[in-house]
């Protein structure tokens, strides 16, 4: 017997850890538990564990547990259902009332996979989420863990590694979509004996949780992808740089790190190899900026967290001016499979231009929240509709915003187009690093712009004049907007601010600060209107 529950921020916040305490409480009464990493070896061993996992990605349902031998999972599990889920697992029997329902039959999924949040989902960077216990290298290590490492250290050269990620498709990300392999190649060429390799971890978009989840779930995917691209690049240290707000996920990548310098895959000569390599972490304060690879750089060297002028590009010259490479944590988890699998296989999911998988937080008035995996190409309304299950109460849709506060709010005439980086891009949003929130006719899409807007200018650097006064200028417009004090010469201010801070901006974080109140204003110019003074 095995049972596992869910122990992602989300579950444990349902109170997944009581449900977890008693499932253990009873099945050692019962006679004891055995060694997991036993059992997940070798399923001839008659025993029972319970494991603590990351996240299964059904949110609203949670706290969630899987029954890994029924290969069954059940939904809203409270405390007091531990003994029945316990002992009726143990006789091969199921608990019909906790599994999930077909919304328009009340009929009870045996198997979640066919519910209709999990139907269109392809699960790749998520696979060990919600299976193995994250906090054991050993489970890791059972279901192919380092094998890839294992595959570059014992006969591929850097440049042929270089040339599977670029021959793949990966495109980063955390926003940008620029190509993996390309980016790779830029430092790797540099001749520095030093050089660093850099995770960002600092995901701060506002209802974003998918690099916590893929750190919280499978931190040992993502060091092992860390370590193939310090490989690659010629690089012997690397950083995880992530956000404070996730204590979590920063206790198990340090746990993870010592188990891999225990475990001889990290420190010198790796597997016997000439490849020596250390891993680090640290903690961001939780500013938006320092997601931007430059500000980061300088706030793991100890400075305020504010961007850089490119060039210098970091791949040239980065952390302590040494060549660097800066990977969003989902491109660093797609590495190991694209190493073993070769990179026909991670073309062969997705679109041409868009190959491979992405992770996606879907919040909102959606009936089904979570956190998605979907073959790149999936159409918004496939996400909105079938993932999420539609609106909550029979509301009308109104809109989504994709790729937060650099993103966009996209109508219902825009739902048909593909969650791929140049879809979007060709019609005001972007995938950005992954959140979706969903927003039904009661929502004030005004009011959502000036929310957007309130956080930017928030967490503007200041360095540069544009976005440092241009945001605020916007906010104070937007906010006559929503008073209904503006006229209509404000909005054509607005507008014009808009462009400029998006031209004379330094950054990122100012050249699409813009862009909510941009295709908002594009898609709901009437909302505007109705706001405005002549109009009312
Ligand atoms: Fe700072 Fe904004 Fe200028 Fe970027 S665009 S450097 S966040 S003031």
């Amino acid at each position: 017997l095995r049972i596992s529950v869910c122990a992602d921020t989300g579950c444990i916040a349902n109170g997944s850890l009581n449900v977890y305490k008693k499932l253990v409480e009873v099945a050692e009464k019962d006679g004891g538990l055995v060694n997991i990493q036993l059992l997940s070896n070798d399923e001839n061993v008659k025993g029972k564990a319970i494991v603590k996992t990351g996240c299964l990605g059904f949110c609203t349902r949670g706290p969630m547990v899987r029954v890994d031998t029924l290969n069954l999972v059940y939904v809203h599990v409270k405390e007091e259902d531990a003994e029945e889920i316990y002992y009726s697992s143990l006789k091969g029997q199921v608990v019909e009332r906790l599994l999930e329902k077909d919304p328009e039959t009340n009929k009870p999924y045996l198997h979640i996979e066919e519910s209709p949040f999990y139907r269109k989902q392809k699960i790749n960077i998520l696979e060990h989420s919600g299976h193995i216990d994250p906090a054991s290298i050993e489970e890791y290590i059972a279901d192919n863990g380092f094998r890839a490492l294992a595959k570059v250290l014992s006969g591929l050269s850097p440049e042929d590694v270089n040339q599977i990620v670029s021959e793949s498709g990966l495109r980063g990300r955390g926003g940008g979509g620029f190509p993996t392999g390309t980016k790779w190649k830029f430092a790797r060429t540099q001749n520095s004996e030093k050089k660093y390799m850099i995770c960002n971890g600092d995901e701060g978009d506002p209802g974003a949780f998918m690099n916590r989840s893929v750190l919280e779930g499978d931190c040992f995917r993502v060091i092992e992808g860390m370590m193939i691209a310090g490989y690659t690049i010629g690089a012997d240290e690397g950083i995880f740089y992530v956000r404070a707000e996730y204590p979590l996920a920063v206790k198990r990548l340090k746990a993870s790190i010592k188990q891999c310098e225990e475990a001889g895959l990290l420190g010198k000569n790796i597997m016997g190899s000439e490849f020596s390599y250390s891993l680090s972490v640290r903690e961001g304060a939780g500013a938006f900026v320092c997601g931007e690879e430059t500000a980061l750089m300088a706030s793991i060297e100890g400075k305020r967290g504010i961007s850089s002028p490119r060039p210098p590009f970091p791949a040239v010259s980065g952390l302590y001016k040494k060549p660097t490479i800066i990977n969003n944590v989902e491109t660093l988890a797609n590495i190991p499979k694209i190493i073993l699998n070769g990179p026909e296989w991670f073309k062969s999911i997705g679109t041409e231009k868009s190959p491979g998988t992405k992770t996606f937080a879907l919040t909102g008035k959606v009936r089904n929240t979570g956190l998605v995996e979907i073959p790149m190409g999936t159409t918004l309304r496939e996400m909105v509709f079938d993932i999420g299950g539609g609106i909550q109460n029979q509301k009308k849709f109104k809109a989504v915003q994709i790729g937060g506060p650099s993103g966009g709010c996209l109508p219902e005439s825009q739902l048909d187009n593909a969650l791929d980086y140049d879809s979007l891009q060709k019609v005001g949003a972007m995938v950005g690093s992954g959140g979706i929130v969903v927003m039904d006719e009661d929502n004030c899409i005004v009011e959502v712009a000036r929310y957007f807007m309130t956080f930017i200018q928030a967490e503007s650097c200041g360095k540069c004049v544009a976005c440092r006064e241009g945001t605020k200028q916007m906010l104070n417009i937007m906010t006559k907007i929503v008073e209904d004090r503006a006229t209509l010469e404000d909005l054509e201010l607005l507008e014009e601010v808009a462009s400029i801070v998006k031209d004379a901006s330094l950054c990122a974080l100012g050249k699409t600060a813009a862009n909510p109140i941009l295709t908002t204003l594009r898609y709901f110019r009437d909302e505007y209107i109705a706001h405005i003074v002549e109009h009312r």
